[in-house]
Order: structure tokens, then sequence, then C-alpha cells
């Protein structure tokens, strides 16, 4: 599916957005990657939108990124009778370990852990911090609590507790056969939720064994800590603004943004920001204008991917939100001044070979009429150093592999194309060329770029440079072999 964007679009699927037509649509909108959350939804569900999910990438010829958002050890309330209840400022609420469905007054909070933590005065957070609960009395096994913020609270909804240090494991045991089961499915990343340190991702990579790419959400003050170190050991990044916000004072999480987009820009990995970007969605077609700037902060702030959470898995506008992120983006990146922030902010540290011929490349579509960057890659690794370079023409990744091609869904400025094995480097540039024109990005009097590691299969060998023409039999006559 041919974007006219550079940066990408995750959007959550949920029980608005569970249907063929809805996940169709969502794609044709401008949905790149699709999220699945493990917090919501039984294992039957998440293997039939998985499978959903695949059939639309094959019926649009495309290339589509899963990414499986394990729950973590995040706390949440249990289900209600209703499904939802009124909570009134000043009320008295409680939380306890009841196998009982939820009421108006009281409802399960399937955690013994922190009532042993809890103390009066305490202050729970449900729902990203819409509601605020003050804890009055509590036991072994229960909480009463006034109600100081009311709000809606429904089934299995986030419960935080920033004044206390509770006892958790990075993986819970839910986790663990979550990430099993979603490794088996195929999910391209796994993301993993409160990483404090490393530790935790090396981890779960062990056990997810290099079935999916490691993506870390960066949403505890420990894991904002401990940053650079966890970055090191991830493929990618989110900046989860959910849970980061009610951990932190809610004026450190812009400051924060910023600062893990430039960070994992120049370590060339994925970085996605998330949550409320558009949350008026939910109810509204039309986003509120703070929303539509917030997008376009992280647009030039240089993400390489925006993200929906509720907006697309259970709002009543999921197409809608996804049009207006694509439209937000494409209006700025149409921004003179967006190239000159993108460019000024390059960082990248040029040492390897790749890391010389990816910035020739980049400098060579600056000054010249190039119509692509061609790059072929096999881990992925050469598309991600081109991407860092953030260059003004497309970049089109060209790979045997089609689990590197669905993991660089969620990579700015990539387009993903499946190559037969190639032995030859003529055949290489036939093929750049033949992609170049069928996605519309040159005619044949155009010339492309096209970098490549000769011989061919052996990961990180990038060492070629070529300007080609785009008609083949220019290149029939004039490249070597
Ligand atoms: P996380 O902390 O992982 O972001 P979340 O609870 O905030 O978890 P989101 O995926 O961000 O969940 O979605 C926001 C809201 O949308 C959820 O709180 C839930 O009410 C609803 N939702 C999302 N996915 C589903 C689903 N599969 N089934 C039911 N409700 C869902
Ligand atoms: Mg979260
Ligand atoms: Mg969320």
């Amino acid at each position: 599916m041919r974007r006219l964007r550079s940066v990408k679009i995750v959007a959550t699927l949920g029980p608005a957005s569970s249907t063929y037509e809805m996940i169709r649509g969502l794609h044709e909108a401008g949905a790149d990657v699709f999220r699945l959350n493990m917090s919501h939804g039984s294992h039957d569900e998440i293997a039939e939108r998985h499978a959903i999910i695949r059939q639309v990438e094959k019926d649009c010829d495309s290339t589509i990124g899963i990414l499986a958002d394990l729950q973590g050890p995040k706390l949440r309330v249990g289900v209600f009778a209703n499904g939802e209840e009124e909570l009134v400022e000043g009320a008295s609420f409680r939380l306890d370990l009841a196998d009982e469905e939820g009421t108006a007054t009281r409802v399960t909070l399937p955690h013994s852990e922190i009532f042993a933590a809890l103390e009066p005065g305490a202050h729970l957070l449900v729902n990203d911090g819409k509601i605020r609960l003050k804890v009055e009395t509590c036991g072994a096994d229960f909480a009463d609590c006034t109600v100081i913020t009311g709000g809606t609270i429904s089934n299995r909804k986030g419960v935080n507790v920033p004044d206390v240090v509770l006892p958790l494991a990075a993986l819970s045991d839910k986790d663990r056969e979550d990430l099993e089961f979603v490794s088996e499915l195929g999910v391209d990343w796994l993301a993993l939720s409160f990483v404090q340190r490393a530790q935790d991702v090396i981890e779960a990579r062990e056990l997810c064994k290099g079935r999916a790419a490691i993506l870390s959400k960066i949403e505890k003050p420990a894991g904002v800590k401990a940053f650079e170190e966890i970055l090191e050991v991830s493929d990618g990044i989110m900046v989860a603004r959910g849970d980061l916000g009610v951990e932190l004072p809610v004026q450190n999480v812009p400051p924060i943004q910023k600062r893990l987009i430039r960070r994992c820009r120049s370590a060339a990995k994925p970085v996605i920001v998330a949550t409320q970007m558009l949350e008026s969605m939910i109810e509204s077609p039309m986003p509120t204008r703070a929303e539509v700037s917030d997008v376009a902060t992280a647009i030039y702030e240089g993400s390489d991917a925006i993200m929906l959470s509720a907006e697309s898995a259970a709002g009543d506008y999921p197409i809608e939100a996804v049009t207006t992120m694509n439209n937000v983006a494409i209006e700025v990146e149409s921004d003179p001044t967006y190239t000159e922030i993108i460019e000024a902010s390059r960082t990248a540290k040029r040492q390897t070979v790749a890391d010389g011929i990816v910035a020739a490349a980049r400098e060579i579509a600056e000054t010249t009429d190039i119509k692509a960057i061609c790059c072929f890659t096999s881990s992925g690794t050469t598309a991600l150093l081109t991407a860092r370079e953030r260059p003004r023409v497309p970049i089109i990744a060209m790979t045997s592999s089609v689990r590197t091609a669905r993991r660089l869904a969620l990579t700015w400025g990539t387009e993903c194309v499946l190559t037969g094995e190639l032995e030859r480097f003529k055949q290489a540039v036939v093929n750049a060329a033949r992609a170049a024109r069928a996605g519309k990005y040159a005619e044949p009097t155009d010339q492309i770029l096209v970098t490549a590691g000769v011989p061919f299969n052996t990961p990180g060998t990038t060492n070629i440079l070529r300007v080609a023409p785009c008609d083949e039999r220019l290149i029939y006559n004039t490249d070597p072999e």
C-alpha cells in the first residue's frame, strides 16, 4: 500500500475493530502496524484477529506489521456485572479480593501484594489517572477508598499506585503464557510493558528465541532512568505516555518524549509515541486542535510511528482517527520547516562502511534528482541505518525475508518489497528498478540509488552504492555482473 508520508501509523484492535471489513478499512486508511493488546481479549480472539490481518495483508498485497503488547506487571480491576459503573466524587468505593463481579460500591483488585503494601492516605489512580481514589482504611484483603476524582470505571481498567513501591516481577505467569502463544502465532513485534531494567528485556528475549523483535515500553520512572541500557538490548521503544504520565508528574512527559525519540533515532531503532494522541475521537468524529498539534509534534520530533489505542480499539470513529493521523502526517511532512528540523537533528555516528554508504546515499538524494533509495537487506539493519539518515526520498527495502519486511513496517519512511533469493548484483539492480517503477516512485527515464552487500546473503556486508537507471535495457548494457 503506497503511502504519501514517512511516519508510520499503529492502530490497536479491539471490540470496535475486529471484523475483516474494519481491519481492511483501517489498513487502507493508513494503518501500517496493528497492535494486539494481551490485556484485553482471549487467545481465541487474538488468534482470530491475527488471521484476519494476514488475510488483509494478502488481499491488499501489502506488508503489515503485527505487534503483541504483553500486559506486564500492571494492576487491573476485575469485571463489573454491568460492564461499567459511574464513580461520583465523595462516594465510598471498596477494592477487595472477593471472587465476584463488581458493583457501584466495590470491585475486585486481584493482587494480594498491593493490599499488603497499601497504607491509609495512599492514592490509587484508575484508567491512566482519570479516576483518583484515596485509601481511608485497609487490610490484608480490602481497601476502603473515597472517590477524589470521579468518572466511569469499566472492566479491567488499569490501576497505578505511584506513592507505593510494589514488589513486582517483570513477567507474570500470564505474560509467559501470552509470550509463548503470540510467538508461535507469528507476530512480528513483542512489546514489553513496565520495563524497568535491561535484564527484563534480556529475560523476555531468551523466552522469545528470535521469533519476534522486542520493543520496550517506557512507562515507569525506573525505565526512564535505565533508558540507555534498555535501548541497548531492545529492537525498538514505545513512549507509553498513559502510565508514564501517572507514574511521573504529567509535565515530565514531553521532555522525556523528545529525548527518547532523539536517542532512538541515533541508535537506528524504531520508536512509537503512544496514548491519548486523538483521545476525544473515541466519541467524536473531530479531534481537538490540541490533539492535532500533539500528533504533529511527534512527527516534527522525528518519531518513527504514532499510535492509536482506545480510539481504534473501542471508539466510535476508528477509521476517522486513522484518516486524521494520515492527513496530519502528510501536511507536516510537506512543511519545509519539518525538513529543516529533521535534517538539523541528524546525529549519526559514521564508523562503519555501511554508515558511510547510507550517509552518501542520503547526500546524493539531497543534491540530485534521484527518485528512491533501494537497499538490499536481509536482517533489516541497512534499512534501519538508511532510515536514521531521514533521506528526502522514499526508502525501498528489498528483502527475501518476509519477517524482516514485516518488522520494518514500523520504521520511518521505509516500504518493503519482497525479492527472491538473489545471487548477482545485476539482477538486484534490475529488481530494484522494477520495484521503483511498480511503486510509481520512478519512470524508466529516472535514476535510483541501489545499496547492497556483495557477496549476497552474507549479513552485515553493505559495500556497494550504485546510481542506476530505471530502464532495464540500460542496466543490462552497462552493469558488470
Ligand atoms: P495499556 O496499558 O497496555 O495501554 P490499556 O488498558 O490502556 O492498556 P489500550 O490498548 O491502550 O489499553 O486501549 C484503551 C482502552 O480500549 C482499554 O482500556 C479498553 O477499555 C479498550 N480496549 C482496548 N482493546 C480492547 C479489547 N481487545 N477488548 C476490550 N476493550 C479493549
Ligand atoms: Mg500501559
Ligand atoms: Mg493504553
